[in-house]
């Protein structure tokens, strides 16, 4: 029997993307604590506020198990989820304002980093380097961060206007966007499958 996806439930719209697994025929299950993560076959970070994950992540003991579960098996993660996937920070000194990421995926982000005017929008995104598929996937953008470098170990596999929106090392998948606040399921299902 395959163990259910895992949802980190500090904060966040981890409902929503239980519903996008569940759409797609997986049990699904909330995790909050360090032992919670040998009970999932992959984890969902999902886009919150990455000050509050980083407080809550801190206060439950699972910066170190995060980095130990994402070293096996796959890791999805969202804007903020993103954000705490990421290795660095820019425009800000890390820590500044109290977000700590974790390192997991090679690259550096920006928060915020499309200014107050047009901080949410949704536009479509080339998925074609993470699934093969070509036609564009929609996507909505909240608040969302940037990615401005990538390192060699990571790979972008998603872009809106040439730019980096989606990057994957291995099994670890980071999305500025929200793939969860639309009805297609593509990109979840390509996420699952990074995990073989
Ligand atoms: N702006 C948020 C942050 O910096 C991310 C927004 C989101 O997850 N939708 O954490």
């Amino acid at each position: 029997m395959s163990l259910p996806v895992g949802l980190l439930a500090l904060q966040g719209d981890f409902e929503m993307h239980r519903q996008a697994l569940a759409d797609l025929g997986h049990e699904t299950r909330f995790v909050r604590r360090p032992a919670e993560l040998a009970e999932v076959s992959a984890l969902v970070i999902p886009g919150g506020e990455s000050t509050t994950l980083t407080r809550l992540v801190a206060r439950a003991g699972l910066a170190d198990p995060l980095r130990a579960f994402a070293s096996e098996r796959p890791v999805l993660g969202t804007c903020a989820g993103l954000i705490m996937l990421s290795s660095e920070l820019a425009g800000e000194k890390q820590g500044d304002f109290g977000v700590e990421p974790l390192g997991i995926l090679d690259c550096v982000v920006s928060r915020n980093a499309y200014g107050r005017q047009i901080d949410s929008f949704t536009a479509p995104v080339d998925a074609t380097a993470l699934d093969g598929d070509s036609a564009p996937v929609r996507a909505v953008f909240i608040r969302a961060p940037r990615i401005m470098a990538v390192g060699a170990g990571a790979q972008v596999v998603v872009t809106h206007e040439g730019e980096p929106v989606g990057v994957r090392q291995g099994a670890v998948l980071g999305l500025t966007f929200h793939p969860e606040l639309t009805s297609d399921r593509r990109l979840h299902r390509a996420f699952l499958e990074l995990g073989g």
